[in-house]
């Protein structure tokens, strides 16, 4: 690295990014980089455009950033871009770009709103820009629309985090001024993966937003939700300015306008505003390359030390020898068959401190995100009330009863029992994704001998289908039963008017019973509970 300047840092790492991405994702170097998050239209896209200072990142309502896009910023003396899946095509029609992002988007995550974790690379060279490199990401968002998957905030953030956890990756949190700050998406994600605030940078949009007579001078001197490396605020073009096509560097000079007159900023004009961000940035970041560069140098020795190892096992390898080849197939066959087991398993040796294994996933499915599905469907108690009071109406017709109807309470119960099947199938689904997830991870190993790798792969997922489909008839079959039978005498259902206590503790039971898990809490299914409804509705 001897006689290389500062400025060629960015670019070194840039390389490094290249060469990883088209390894995939098992290489676990940490690179230094720059993750911007934010709420859904909190203004990440034209925070990064003004940087360019041209419109090229798709727009729209609901999720448009749907996989992550690593944008490498480049000084030079011409403008284009260029993307690492078509290195061969120079963009310069920025337009085209834009085109080309959302063709590719959708060609891995079809036109569904899904999203995937895979990054789309693009370098823009251009004589406006500093040398920079972000990752655009997803916005938060908390509600589903279209065919979007439920838990779709849930895969969202994962994503995120897979960025932000790195310890080398700065977050720009990007987060609207005219919302309540406290209340930041961006933020609270920033706190999570680094509570001290040490490398999250804020930057603060929609200043011209805010409620006449109310500034955010407190947040941007630091003040009120201090991080190490500050604020810096800006105002980007607004909807009508967009669709008024007003152009950048217009906006540039409106944006560095306000900060000169605005009384609340005008002492700290100079330290505000997109090109003062820009610049932080590249500072930095290069910065932060030439801290982490020792640590992740002997961090990328080590991997290289692990390869040449691996390489010196298969030298003995020789195609013309088919005792031999056979032993290195059956060798490698094996290995596979470890690897997988120990990521599902758990392993003491080697343990990976930056990714989640298939089967820490797939705990957290089942302590987690299932409970999260089942309280999900927990129902209103209001409408619970109205069904029971109904069914029993109805059950007793024009006549007046004395007694709760037994029928009331199975035709509730089973209601409720009933609604456990879709989380349940979702849960199944899951489940078989991260085993699906964890074999490709094995199985890159194998990419040396493509015949083997794909027909070990073939074997492999068919069979993780025929025990999907297995599991799941399984678990219909266990809901079945607990529709088909309500069993009253059961103890779960003695004392049951001795309190929620009492309700809850059996009512775990039950759910447990359906799903062999006893890990799952919340008062999902309270046949107690409706029972005890059923009486009160009587007595009213
Ligand atoms: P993203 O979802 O975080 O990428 O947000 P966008 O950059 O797409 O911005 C969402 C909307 O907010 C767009 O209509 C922008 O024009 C608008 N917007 C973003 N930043 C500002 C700002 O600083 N001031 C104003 N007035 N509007 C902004
Ligand atoms: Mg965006």
């Amino acid at each position: 690295m001897g006689n290389r300047g500062m400025e060629d840092l960015i670019p070194l790492v840039n390389s490094l990014q290249d060469a990883l991405s088209s390894v995939g994702q098992s290489c676990s170097l940490q690179l230094p980089q720059i993750a911007v998050v934010g709420g859904q239209s909190a203004g990440k896209s034209s925070v990064l455009e003004s940087f360019v200072g041209r419109d090229f990142l798709p727009r729209g309502s609901g999720i448009v950033t749907r996989r992550p896009l690593i944008l490498q910023l480049l000084s030079a003396n011409t403008e284009y871009g260029e993307f690492l899946h078509c290195k061969e095509k120079k963009f310069t029609d920025f337009e085209e770009i834009c085109k080309e992002i959302e063709a590719e988007t959708c060609r891995v995550t079809g036109s569904n709103k899904g999203i995937s974790p895979l990054p789309i690379s693009l370098r823009i060279y251009s004589p406006h820009v500093l040398n920079l490199t972000l990752i655009d990401l997803p916005g938060i968002t908390k509600v589903p629309i279209g065919d979007q998957p439920a838990d779709i905030e849930y895969q969202i953030r994962d994503m995120i985090m897979q960025y932000i956890c790195n310890e080398n990756c700065l977050v720009l949190a990007v987060t609207p001024a005219n919302t309540d700050l406290a209340n930041s998406d961006a933020l609270k994600l920033a706190k999570d993966v680094d509570p001290q605030g040490q490398r999250t940078i804020g930057v603060i949009t929609k200043l011209d937003l805010m409620d006449g007579g109310t500034d955010a001078r407190d947040i941007l001197e630091n003040r009120l939700l201090p991080l190490r490396r500050g604020y810096i605020g800006v105002v980007n073009r607004s909807q009508k300015d967009i669709d008024g096509r007003k152009d950048i560097k217009a906006a540039l000079l409106a944006e560095r306008k306000f900060f000169l007159s605005h009384p609340a900023y005008k002492h700290m004009a100079e330290r505000m505003g997109t090109p003062y961000l820009q610049r932080i940035l590249n500072q930095q970041l290069t910065n932060h390359i030439r801290d982490t560069l020792p640590t992740f140098r002997s961090h990328l020795q080590s991997q290289l030390l692990a390869l040449k190892k691996e390489a010196e096992e298969y030298k003995n390898y020789s195609p013309d020898d088919p005792a031999r080849r056979t032993k290195t197939l059956l060798q490698l066959v094996q290995r596979l068959a470890v690897d997988f087991e120990k990521l599902i398993e758990g392993s003491g040796d080697k343990v990976d401190t930056v990714n989640l294994s298939g089967g820490a996933r797939i705990n957290r499915i089942f302590h987690e995100r299932f409970p999260y599905e089942l309280v999900k469907i927990e129902s209103n108690e209001g409408n619970l009330r109205r069904e029971i009071n109904y069914a029993i109406r109805n059950i007793h017709g024009v006549r007046t009863g004395l007694f709760t109807p037994d029928m009331a309470f199975e035709a509730i119960v089973k209601k409720q029992i009933l609604r456990l099947k879709e989380p349940c199938m979702k849960f199944i689904d899951m489940v078989s994704q991260e085993l699906v997830t964890t074999v490709y991870q094995c199985i890159n190993k194998l990419s040396s001998f493509p015949t083997l790798r794909n027909e070990t792969e073939k074997i492999i997922s068919t069979e993780i289908r025929e025990q999907e489909s297995k599991c799941r008839e399984q678990v219909m079959l266990i809901i079945d039963i607990q529709l088909a039978y309500i069993n009253t005498k059961h103890e779960d259902f003695i004392g049951f008017t001795n309190g929620q206590q009492t309700f809850n503790q059996s009512n775990k039971k039950v759910v447990a019973g359906m799903t062999g898990n006893q890990g799952i809490l919340g008062p999902i299914m309270q046949p107690e509970l409706i029972l005890a409804f059923c009486r009160n509705a009587v007595m009213q």
